[in-house]
């Protein structure tokens, strides 16, 4: 089923898209505004002294946490899932770092470490396990070193690399690994009607200033795009436009699954995060958490305290390698269970044949999107608690509502990718028998993650 898109929507969004790229101008100047916000909210906490538990208004350091983690994070998830990367391309403040720098800098060739396709998705492995090992989302000085030093690499990596583009932003920015899976649900995109392109009159415009270095006459997925609107009404063919909210996901062509890209949604958007975000309160998590630090007790070096940028924690201070070491591998081993068990039964619903499996897994990006959004949105729900707000008990009705979308959205997306297939009917309707459990599984795990809000 489609909705059907009121007629005046494509005309609007157009008219959105040229202002974007009329105005240009005026987005630069509003995204040196952010820059100023976001240095602001990352250095005053860590270089005034701070209150560590008060209310958000009495403490610059809850009120950039606040912003950051309780409003920032879930709502770029989301934005993200429902219309494209318009973050990154209009109000990133590393973008426009990245970019600033890259106007001045040395202007090297990007080499080929740099280019490869798995590395954002790696660096975002790396970035979440480090900072739910530090707790950075809590932590000012935590928040300034994983978010600050993206910052500066993103300058650094513009210093080096490239000329007018935004380098960083399309090889290496870690929450791109995690953008470039969650754009490919949403229903904004900047479409190119090809036949326009080529009949274009002559002589023919300027060639497009993509930032991130896309060939924008091919352009069929909001994968890499930055939605910053320079390419809006090229050639009379570009135009920001609505489409069913999942469809890039269900015409992905076989030629166009990436094996890593599968496993880095089974493995890393959906068995990490879970592990580093569900799985806190949990009594296999304090059971696998006890025997590894039981395990790591018989060595002596193990009860010395890390400092706190390898193991840091706001509420008890420094961690002793050994708690540390042990809440590592319980989030490791939880991402690596979950993946394990995804993979296996994505599987089984293709019938063993691994392509297919890898397709299935990416009709799992919207419950691996909403289940981290939901892990995101559990912090703004700690804040609020915090600050005296009673909202703890409405967690479960939030996850019941949020859950039954992510598992209705990818169940569809899984429906109309197998019926695309020319398998007989009754194995078409087994695989979706088992997609569907695949994922009810997933979300029951979800949904029964303990509530570890403070009442
Ligand atoms: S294709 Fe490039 S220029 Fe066009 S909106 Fe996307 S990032 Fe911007």
């Amino acid at each position: 089923m489609r909705v059907t898109i009121p007629a005046f929507w494509p005309a609007q969004l157009q008219k959105l898209g040229d202002t974007l790229k009329a105005r240009q101008d005026t987005v630069r100047r509003m995204q040196w505004v952010m820059v100023v916000v976001y240095l602001s909210l990352l250095l005053i906490p860590v270089i005034l002294p701070q209150v560590e538990h008060g209310r958000v208004l009495t403490s610059i350091g809850h009120f950039s946490e606040a912003l950051f983690w309780g409003i920032w994070w879930p709502g770029v998830i989301l934005s993200t899932m429902l219309m494209g990367q318009f973050w990154c391309g209009l109000f990133c403040p590393d973008g426009i770092l990245n970019e600033f720098a890259s106007n001045h800098g040395k202007g090297w060739k990007i080499p080929a470490w740099m280019r490869k396709p798995a590395l954002p998705l790696a660096a975002f492995f790396l970035l979440t396990l480090y900072s739910h090992l530090i707790d950075a989302h809590r932590l000012a000085k935590g928040t300034l070193l994983v978010v600050g030093s993206m910052s500066l690499m993103a300058l650094v990596t513009g210093l080096l690399y490239g000329r007018n583009k935004r380098i960083w932003c399309r090889y290496v920015c870690p929450a791109s690994g995690l953008f470039s899976l969650l754009a490919r649900c949403s229903a904004l995109h900047f479409k190119v009607d090809r036949q326009a392109w080529d009949a274009a009159t002559r002589p023919v415009p300027k060639p497009v200033d993509c930032p991130v270095l896309l060939d924008v006459r091919r352009l069929t997925s909001n994968e890499k795009c930055n939605m910053c609107g320079r390419c809006s009404g090229h050639r009379d063919a570009v135009k920001l436009s609505l489409r069913a909210l999942g469809c890039e996901l269900e015409s992905l062509r076989v030629d166009e699954v990436r094996v890593w890209e599968a496993l880095g949604i089974v493995f890393v958007l959906i068995g990490l995060t879970y592990g580093a975000m569900h799985w806190n309160g949990s009594i296999w998590n304090a059971q696998m958490q006890s025997a590894w630090t039981g395990w790591l007790g018989a060595t002596p070096w193990a009860q010395a305290a890390a400092p706190w940028w390898v193991f840091g924690h706001i509420d008890s201070g420094a961690m002793s390698w050994q708690t540390g070491l042990a809440t590592l591998a319980a989030i490791l081993l939880a991402g690596i269970l979950i993946g394990i068990a995804l993979s296996a039964l994505l599987l089984a619903a293709a019938w063993g044949h691994v392509k297919q499996a890898c397709r299935l897994a990416y009709a799992l990006i919207p419950l691996g999107g909403l289940g981290l959004f939901l892990g995101a949105q559990e912090h703004s729900m700690e804040i609020l608690v915090r600050e005296g707000w009673n909202v703890a008990g409405n967690l479960q009705w939030i996850r019941i509502v949020v859950l039954m979308v992510a598992v209705g959205w990818s169940l569809l997306i899984g429906w109309h990718f197998l019926a695309r297939q020319s398998t007989p009917w009754l194995r078409q309707r087994l695989s979706f028998l088992l997609f569907s459990i695949t994922t009810i599984l997933m979300a029951l795990a979800y949904q029964l993650a303990p509530n570890t809000l403070p009442y």
